[in-house]
């Protein structure tokens, strides 16, 4: 389709060295998320501590049969996505990679928590958003991915995603997707909420396309986006067992999200700032992101694994 050589994150690069290993958990806080699909089912995450079925809370957390997750939106503990944003992003994150089907994600061997709290329309409440994040920072995510999110500051919302930060949760959030006619807004002029939180554990995300440049549907923001990630014409997972195209900053979030759950399974010594410090500093800066987000450049998973990278280098010692 064209594009500019090297607008991509080097994730083939990447995979030669390290491809997952479970050890993380990633909450997709969604529409819900196909379970059953079969680039997916590998990679779900199940609570230990539930039988499914049998109408009990066995794990005693608060919800009966919450096996994949939660559905806070019609309160029931089945999160099978009944719109397709979620499954796509899920996709993006962790589908199963050199399985003969359809797509890698960027993590091939990961954990992805279900937590439904937006309906069939694609929207939901912020009581249920709320309860969402606290489901899964209270059932061990060791992250989310947020492609949600308004206009409106919540003091409540602030205050989970603030828990959340306490737990050592990170939270990823889209930036949003522009005005009313699709032309990417100035967060820091117009806040968007969840993703212009003022929280460390917020990385908030903007979309890219294949020639680098920022979407035109993207917002941005000097102080209030942190990164670039592709969010323009990606492929991955869809209802129905299948595959399919869809672009916006809610594409572009579970990439960073990937990145992050890659580099927690690959050096889980790392603290949770560390994570995020790690893939902000090694971005590649790309023009159309200098000026516009606080690191000026785009997610790189190659070098977001590569020890040298992280953090300011000690003189004499070469990367
Ligand atoms: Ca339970
Ligand atoms: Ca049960
Ligand atoms: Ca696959």
């Amino acid at each position: 389709s064209g594009g500019v050589i090297d607008a991509d994150i080097d994730a083939p690069e990447a995979w030669t060295e390290f491809t997952g290993n479970r050890s993380t958990v990633v909450a997709v806080i969604d529409t819900g998320v196909e379970y059953t699909h079969p680039d997916l089912l590998p990679n779900m995450w199940t609570n230990p501590g539930e039988t499914p079925g049998d109408g009990i809370d066995n794990d005693n957390n608060g919800y009966v049969d919450d096996v994949y997750g939660y559905d806070f939106f019609n309160n029931d503990p089945d999160p099978m996505d009944d719109h397709r944003h979620g499954t796509h992003v899920a996709g993006t994150i962790g589908a199963k990679g050199n399985d003969g089907i359809g797509i890698a994600g960027i993590n091939w061997d990961t954990q992805i928590m279900a937590i439904k709290f937006l309906g069939a329309d694609g929207s939901g409440t912020t009581a249920d958003a709320i309860a969402a994040v606290q489901y899964a920072v209270d059932n061990g995510a060791h992250m989310s991915n947020n492609s949600w999110g308004g206009d409106p500051y919540s003091q409540a919302l602030y205050d989970v995603i603030e828990y959340a930060r306490d737990e050592g949760h990170l939270f990823v959030a889209a930036s949003g997707n522009g005005d009313f006619i699709g032309f990417g807004i100035d967060n820091d002029a117009t806040p968007f909420y969840p993703s212009g939180y003022d929280l460390d554990n917020v990385v908030a995300v903007a979309a890219t396309d294949r020639n680098d440049q920022i979407a035109v549907f993207s917002n941005y923001g000097q102080t209030s986006v942190d990164i670039g990630a592709p969010g323009v014409d990606i492929l991955s997972t869809l209802p129905g067992g299948g595959h399919g195209n869809s672009s916006g900053t809610s594409m572009a979030t579970p990439h960073v999200a990937g990145v992050l759950s890659l580099v927690r399974d690959f050096e889980p010594t790392l603290s949770p700032q560390q994570i995020i410090d790690k893939v902000l500093l090694s971005a590649d800066p790309i023009n159309a992101l200098q000026g516009v987000t606080v690191t000026g450049a785009r997610l790189n998973l190659l070098s977001s694994l590569v020890p040298d990278t992280f953090g300011p280098q000690v003189a004499g010692v070469q990367p």
